[in-house]
């Protein structure tokens, strides 16, 4: 296997983009160090499996308390390299906690062996079960966004599986996975976690060398993700970009719209795989939403936040980031969109922004954006506002705002997209009962998703067991003999065939 070349003793700076000044130089894992740390791991992982889930779950409450217990020193540290606001940075920690709630206390339901009953009379005599068991070491790559949360809500159900994890958190935002990594040390938990720091080569040793990838971060890099897995056959699950419509219909409870699509247009400033991206409003209510929105959204407060709430919206997390979120506003302008609020980078942040007269063909439309803009479309009724919104490579999620819930579930069902909302944005991905997960070029696989959310770090492995005293032969067994082949092909037969001819019980008619 070819190693990716990777800049020996090269670091990473990383920034904080609020103000610009460099707050930590991390050294960079070479492909030679991933290789070891996964041999590490590797090494671990079977006595990690063997604990059992109950034996697996004594560590990760353990490591729920340490993540509590530390709370804000987290908030401080992903703050610190991301400007985000306060209230964008407490949350990730305590969500993280909720989550290792729920995997380690429902791992052993979701987890324990499957019976089934053999589908034909010729297997009657046998048990059948399905067992399942972790891949070896599951290799985490996360992006910027949410830098606490992004590494650990994939690596819970991983470690709850019985897998050994190896993170790649984002070369943008690493010291929040590295405070990650240390809690799990810090606890004492067996070494069955580790960090790998570095770029995208960084990233894709980690590829070369795992068993499972669960990748989130942007489509293009997913799809490189994908076709590395599939030249090493192995198992990939891809959380990617998205370009979230909001459908508001005209029975919606405009209020309660405008505030909840401000929200998801905006919070993490608009930095969010889910944040609401194109809205789409009925021409009965569209003034008074856009009207709403406007006032809504210039009443936003944004800056560097400290530990005191003071802003609803915080800088950008990179300066490309920024520049991107300007080229779609600019174009959208050039092509003859209005700004109605904001519209304007300012260092490292970008103004909240209302656009109306946008058309299909514009970047701000086909593009990720991922920034704290809400383009606005009147559209003439429900079925021009499902067209558009699944006029899109992009299918993560949706939202539907109606007061008539039965009217939301119907367009919720007309919509492509691997989660809708009705009368909500981003509910879906705080409830782990059901699946977060993208269709098109939005994903491939989901994460969480009740039992499927942990089983997809496993392999199925299926047993059959005999229920009575073997013979000591089998009638297919050798010699063949027309006797054996007919019996067993007879109960075959006699199982599948619809009607007495096919069973073989009446001569086939002639003529
Ligand atoms: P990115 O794709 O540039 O990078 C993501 C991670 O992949 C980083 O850690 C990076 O170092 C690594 N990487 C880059 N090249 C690699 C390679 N060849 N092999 C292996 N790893 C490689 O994404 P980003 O800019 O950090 O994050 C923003 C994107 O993430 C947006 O598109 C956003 O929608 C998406 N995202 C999706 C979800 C979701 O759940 N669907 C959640 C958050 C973010």
């Amino acid at each position: 296997m070819t190693e990716s070349p990777i800049e020996a003793d090269s670091e990473i700076e990383v920034f904080n983009p609020a103000d610009a000044a460099v707050i930590a130089r991390i050294p960079v894992d070479s492909a030679a160090t991933v290789r070891a740390k996964v041999a590490n791991l590797r090494a671990h992982q079977r006595d990690w499996e063997d604990l059992g889930p109950r034996g697996r779950e004594v560590w990760l409450r353990a490591f729920q308390d340490w993540i509590l217990d530390n709370e804000s020193r987290i908030a401080d540290v992903l703050q610190s390299e991301t400007g985000k606001t306060r209230a964008d940075a407490v949350v990730e920690a305590p969500a993280v906690a909720d989550l290792i709630k729920y995997w380690s206390g429902h791992a052993r339901r979701y987890l324990a062996d499957t019976r089934a009953r053999p589908h034909s009379p010729l297997f009657a005599i046998k048990a059948l079960s399905t067992n399942y068991r972790p891949y070896p070491v599951v290799g985490v790559i996360t992006p910027w966004n949410f830098p606490f949360a992004a590494p650990a809500m994939d690596t819970i159900p991983a470690l709850a599986a019985g897998a050994a994890v190896l993170v790649k958190p984002s070369e943008v935002t690493p010291l929040s996975a590295i405070e990650l990594v240390k809690g799990w040390r810090e606890i004492g938990a067996p070494p069955v976690f580790d960090l790998a720091i570095g770029r995208g080569d960084t990233g894709a040793a980690v590829t070369d060398q795992v068993d499972f990838v669960q990748f989130t971060g942007s489509t293009r890099t997913g799809r490189r993700i994908a076709v590395r897995c599939a030249e090493r056959l192995i198992p990939c699950s891809l959380e990617l970009g998205g370009k979230d419509p909001a459908l508001v219909l005209a029975d919606a409870d405009i209020d309660r719209a405008v505030n909840g699509i401000t929200w998801g247009g905006m919070v993490n400033s608009g930095q969010v795989c889910t944040s609401v991206e194109r809205v789409y409003v009925e021409t009965p209510v569209y003034d008074e939403f856009v009207g709403k929105l406007v006032a809504k959204v210039d009443s936003l407060r944004q800056g560097k936040d400290g530990k005191d709430f003071r802003f609803d919206i915080g800088a950008m997390a990179t300066p490309a980031q920024r520049d991107l979120v300007a080229r779609h506003i600019d174009d959208a302008v050039a092509g003859g969109a209005r700004v109605l609020t904001g519209g304007t980078p300012r260092g490292g942040f970008y103004e909240p922004t209302v656009l109306v007269d946008v058309d299909h063909t514009m970047a701000c439309i086909r593009e990720e954006t991922f920034g704290p803009t809400l383009p606005v479309i009147e559209v003439a009724d429900e079925a021009e506002a499902i067209r558009l919104a699944n006029d899109s490579e992009f299918a993560l999620s949706a939202s539907v705002w109606t007061r008539d819930t039965a009217r939301g579930l119907r367009v919720a069902r007309r919509i492509e997209a691997g989660a809708v909302n009705v009368n909500d944005v981003m509910a879906n991905a705080f409830c782990v009962a059901v699946p977060m997960g993208g269709w098109k070029q939005s994903g491939m696989g989901a994460r969480f998703g009740g039992r499927a959310g942990i089983l997809k770090y496993c392999r199925a492995q299926a047993i059959t067991a005999p229920r009575l005293p073997a013979p000591s032969d089998e009638v297919m067994w050798y010699p063949s003999t027309r006797l054996g082949a007919g019996l067993a092909t007879a109960v075959m037969r006699a199982t599948a065939a619809r009607g007495l001819r096919r069973i073989g019980l009446r001569a086939p008619r002639r003529g």
